[in-house]
């Protein structure tokens, strides 16, 4: 087996911290890159080597690929993982990662491209038998076809961008006379955003839930999945709160799943991590989209499942065999992460800044995933996630339990953060009975932005 000596990784914050403690537990040499804001950022302190790859804007510094690349270069490292965001999804860049002769740690650039394209993406799985919301079938190019499809499937839809990201790029039409303007409106966004105006339409679900599945795939055909994560906890498409298992599922039902989407993968051949998110709703499964990447909120599988998911990517780029199979796969308790945000968390407006105190709270089945420390300046050019707090625990009213007493330890002084929000949501008896869908949080926070204040 081929064992990598030293791994370079493309990113930043809490999930470059964690790639790297993987690296260690593997006896892998790591190298960080950085920008210029970075240069005292946890990541770049304990690494074992850094290289500083440009300025602030991410565009000049962690997407930065000839500047990555030379790094990779410079420092002797044979392989690359780039994380979540940033280049992690981008074809081109992990092509050029092998074209220099080294190896990108996630699914070929073929796969990558497929997924990237929600239009292909859904496709490919209608023809391994995934279900999907019911919707065009390509591409809708004009408005006259876009009419018709939202006839067949009727009011409301959604168009969304076959490039799309990030929740942008979507527009909901309750009725005809909304569609024209959610078509122009979702075509502009996506051109802008994503350079690429092509749009997709959908049946607009009234009251699904989030729920995605990990699966895991080495390059000799063997694919398991590690269950589901209930995501429904979302504010404008992003998320907030993650569980697994889903509140909403037996395991019959996710045995059935992982049944047709392990299969199907093996099919496409498909290889490294891999996320398929789907709608739930009414007992019924439906594809919105693959990600070719870890995820964000991997840790609650992690704690579920007992297993290491970066450690098990870097060991199939290696080359190696999984060595396990579904039946190996176990769940154990139940697993809450909380995204913690510096963001205020009334108006969600950004608060970086300089961290006076920090201290992060302990305990049995507590996990942080977090770059910050005392002294630490959250810089205002990346993403607002400063913290993921995690809880493992034997049952759901346990791991609230839990959590409800690590946010309360959770101690960040000097900037504004999420955690009193995420100390609301655990506290509300729907939260608690487990009864919410993906518009459930949106009502929350509204709700509470128009409560009189007594
Ligand atoms: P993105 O890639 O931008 O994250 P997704 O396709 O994953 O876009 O959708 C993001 C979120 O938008 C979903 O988690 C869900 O909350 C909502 N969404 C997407 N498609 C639909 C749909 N057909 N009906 C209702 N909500 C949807």
């Amino acid at each position: 087996m081929r064992h990598f000596n030293k791994i370079l990784i493309a990113n930043r914050g809490e999930i470059a911290l964690r790639i790297q403690r993987a690296c260690r537990e593997l006896g892998i040499q790591t190298v960080a890159v950085h920008s210029t804001a970075d240069a005292q950022a946890m990541h770049v302190r304990l690494a074992d080597e850094s290289v500083c790859i440009g300025p602030p804007s991410a565009k000049e510094s962690y997407l930065n690929v000839a500047a990555i690349l030379s790094a990779a270069a410079v420092t002797g490292a044979e392989a690359i993982h780039p994380g979540y965001g940033f280049l992690s999804e981008n074809a081109g860049f992990a092509e050029m990662v092998e074209a220099h002769g080294l190896t990108f740690i996630g699914p070929s650039s073929a796969h990558i491209r497929m997924m990237g394209d929600k239009i292909a993406a859904k496709t490919a799985m209608a023809s391994i038998g995934v279900p999907l919301v019911p919707g065009s079938t390509g591409e809708v190019t004009d408005l006259d076809e876009a009419r018709a499809v939202a006839d067949r499937i009727k009011y409301p839809v959604l168009i969304k961008a076959a490039a799309g990201g990030g929740g942008r790029g979507m527009r909901v039409a309750h009725s005809e006379g909304e569609l024209e303007a959610a078509w122009r409106e979702a075509r502009t966004e996506a051109r802008t955003a994503f350079g690429n105006d092509a749009v997709y339409i959908e049946k607009y679900l009234d009251r699904p839930r989030h729920i995605e599945m990990q699966v895991m795939a080495d390059a000799h055909g063997n694919v398991v999945h590690f269950g589901e994560r209930d995501c429904s906890l979302q504010r404008r498409h992003q998320k907030l709160l993650e569980e697994a298992g889903s509140p909403a599922l037996t395991a019959a039902e996710r045995d059935a799943l992982g049944e047709v989407v392990t299969a199907g993968l093996s099919k496409l051949g498909y290889r490294n991590a891999g996320t398929l998110e789907f709608l739930y709703q009414d007992g019924q499964f439906a594809f919105i989209e693959m990600n070719t990447r870890l995820q964000v909120e991997h840790p609650v599988t992690e704690m579920v499942c007992s297993v290491d998911l970066v450690r098990e990517q870097i060991r199939i780029a290696a080359g190696e065999k999984l060595g396990y199979t579904q039946k190996d796969v176990t769940f154990s308790g139940h697993s809450i992460e909380c995204r913690i945000t510096a963001e205020d968390p009334e108006t969600f407006m950004p608060t970086p800044g300089a961290v006076s105190v920090f201290h992060a709270p302990g305990g049995l089945g507590v996990r942080v995933d977090s770059g910050l420390y005392a002294g630490y300046v959250v810089p205002p050019y990346y993403d607002s996630l400063v913290a993921k707090l995690i809880v493992h625990a034997p049952t759901r009213p346990e791991a609230i339990a839990r959590m409800r007493r690590a946010l309360a330890e959770f101690a960040v002084v000097g900037i504004k953060t999420t955690i009193p929000l995420h100390q609301r949501i655990l506290e509300d008896p729907e939260f608690q009975a487990g009864d919410y869908t993906i518009h459930w949080l949106e009502r929350f926070v509204e709700q509470r932005q128009t409560d009189p204040v007594i």
